[in-house]
């Protein structure tokens, strides 16, 4: 049975090719590097190794197809966010290091927008920059309290303080009362972005194997991938399976696949469109433990996207937990609440999938020569531009080159593992009920959570 791969998301059903998978493979290969993976971080690592050398023989392993992940899924913000917040980046490595970082996630923003401009890739990018609001008295402490932290490293430019009437000129959202705006971040249309960047690196002469799944990977003196349609040996192996990568046993404990979902509204009309007033693709967001983040279609729609969703025990995949009724429900009724002119607007879409999570939020990017052994992961749902970066810093590692890229704090970071079950099932259902009670309780009472609660300290990042 083919599977019809647009329904996985709407940006999936707008690209323009048919999404006819590429052959699998058959029987054995051997190349250079072996890719696990084809999504942004495989297909971004390919990109590099073949820019530094195009005589490289590179070769992509995709479960299903280019894009099937997290990358052909996503809410489109290609931004230089970074799961772990900036004071705890300064309490694990210190000032430098953490400035520093968030230098290399803005040029790597500028430098996705660079290649799909000088690749010829439209994926409908608009570097509108992104709004990060107080949607009431009660998140008006972490916007503050995160613009004196950007200030203090000297990144004020990319939390632009915004009051109430400002934040009116960019987009009307009921109760939000001052926002930080980030000129950096771009929207994109994710598929368009991923499978634009396949067909590149194609060109630039890797080969794409898709629907074959790899089970197994060994390293030492002969690394491989072992598939369903055979093996392949490299030099190097390269695990970019982000979220998917906990269903392999070796790997089992070092991401959980957690759901992030999404649902989309109709085009609204010129009409509804300047009640909302936003006319730039600006992304949007607020404060809430449980995570929002909102987008504006070239066509007019909005995509509302949240976390929330529960974690599966096992750490399971499954297409069913892309669609979650209470989740998505609530996301429509928070759309509607931040935009009451969505009153009787129809949601046409509802999608999701597994982002990958480490235990410590920290991503993970790291080369052992000696195994053969390279690894990017554990973006915790900021991926987009965090994958151009670890392509960049793989490539680099790989092809035996010093960088500023390669000193930066998630190269070679080794995280610490998820506890086994049922343990790890029972620890992130407490922190995933209590981050929901805790934006339950601030919006309620109107005051903002003291950061003291068990789940606080537990989900600290
Ligand atoms: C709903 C949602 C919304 C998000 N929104 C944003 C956002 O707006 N901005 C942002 O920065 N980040 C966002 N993220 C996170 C971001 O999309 C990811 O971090 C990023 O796309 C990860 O890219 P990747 O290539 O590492 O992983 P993926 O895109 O997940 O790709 C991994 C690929 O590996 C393949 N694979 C895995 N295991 C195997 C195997 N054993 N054999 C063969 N192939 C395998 C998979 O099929 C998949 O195609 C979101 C994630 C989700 C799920």
């Amino acid at each position: 049975m083919t599977t019809d791969h647009r329904r996985y998301s709407y940006w999936l059903e707008t690209v323009e090719d048919d999404l006819t998978p590429r052959p699998p493979l058959t029987g054995s290969e051997t190349v250079d590097v072996a890719i696990l993976g084809a999504g942004l971080t495989g297909l971004w690592t390919a990109y590099y190794l073949l820019q530094h050398d195009p005589s490289l023989r590179v070769a992509i392993v995709e479960q299903q197809i280019a894009g099937f992940g997290a990358s052909g899924r996503n809410g489109g913000w290609l931004s230089p966010g970074f799961p772990v917040s900036l004071p705890e980046l300064e309490r694990r490595f210190g000032q430098t290091n953490t400035v520093d970082l968030y230098n290399a996630m803005v040029q790597a923003v500028h430098e996705s927008l660079r290649v799909l401009e000088s690749e010829g890739i439209d994926a409908d990018q608009e570097q509108a920059g992104s709004i990060r609001m107080a949607r009431g008295a009660h998140q008006l402490p972490s916007v503050e309290r995160a613009i004196r932290t950007y200030d203090r490293l000297g990144l004020g430019e990319y939390a632009q303080p915004l009051d109430a009437s400002e934040l009116l000129e960019r987009v009307r959202v009921t109760q939000a009362i001052k926002a930080m705006y980030n000129p950096v971040t771009a929207n994109v249309n994710p598929a368009k972005m991923v499978r634009g960047l396949a067909r590149t690196v194609e060109r630039l002469g890797a080969s794409i194997f898709e629907q074959t799944r790899v089970i197994d990977y060994e390293t030492g003196d002969y690394p491989r991938l072992m598939t369903t349609h055979g093996d392949v040996r490299a030099n190097v192996v390269v695990l970019a399976g982000e979220g998917y990568l906990s269903q392999l046993s070796k790997e089992s404990r070092t991401v959980i696949p957690l759901y992030s979902l999404i649902t989309l509204t109709e085009p609204l009309s010129d009409e509804q469109m300047a009640e909302i007033g936003w006319d730039k693709r600006y992304c949007i967001g607020s404060s809430r433990y449980t995570v929002d983040y909102l987008s504006r279609t070239v066509d007019n729609r909005i995509a509302v996207g949240g976390r929330g969703a529960p974690y599966h025990f096992g750490s399971r995949i499954s297409d069913a937990f892309d669609q979650h009724g209470p989740t998505h429900q609530m996301l429509q009724r928070m759309a509607r609440e931040w935009f009451p002119v969505l009153e009787d607007v129809q949601f046409t879409h509802s999608w999701g999938g597994p982002l990958g999570m480490p235990r410590d939020w920290m991503p993970s990017m790291g080369y052992e020569p000696a195994n053969g052994l390279a690894w990017a992961r554990g973006y915790t749902g900021q991926g987009v531009a965090t994958a151009n970066l670890s392509g960049q810093i793989l490539a680099d590692l790989i092809s035996g080159r010093e960088s500023e890229l390669t000193h930066l704090p998630p190269v070679n970071y080794e995280n610490r593992k998820w506890e086994p079950e049922p343990l790890r099932w029972l620890g992130i259902r407490f922190v995933q009920s209590g981050f929901t009670e805790l934006d339950r309780r601030a919006e309620q009472t109107g005051r903002a959570p003291t950061g003291r609660s068990l789940a606080e300290r537990l989900g600290r990042h």
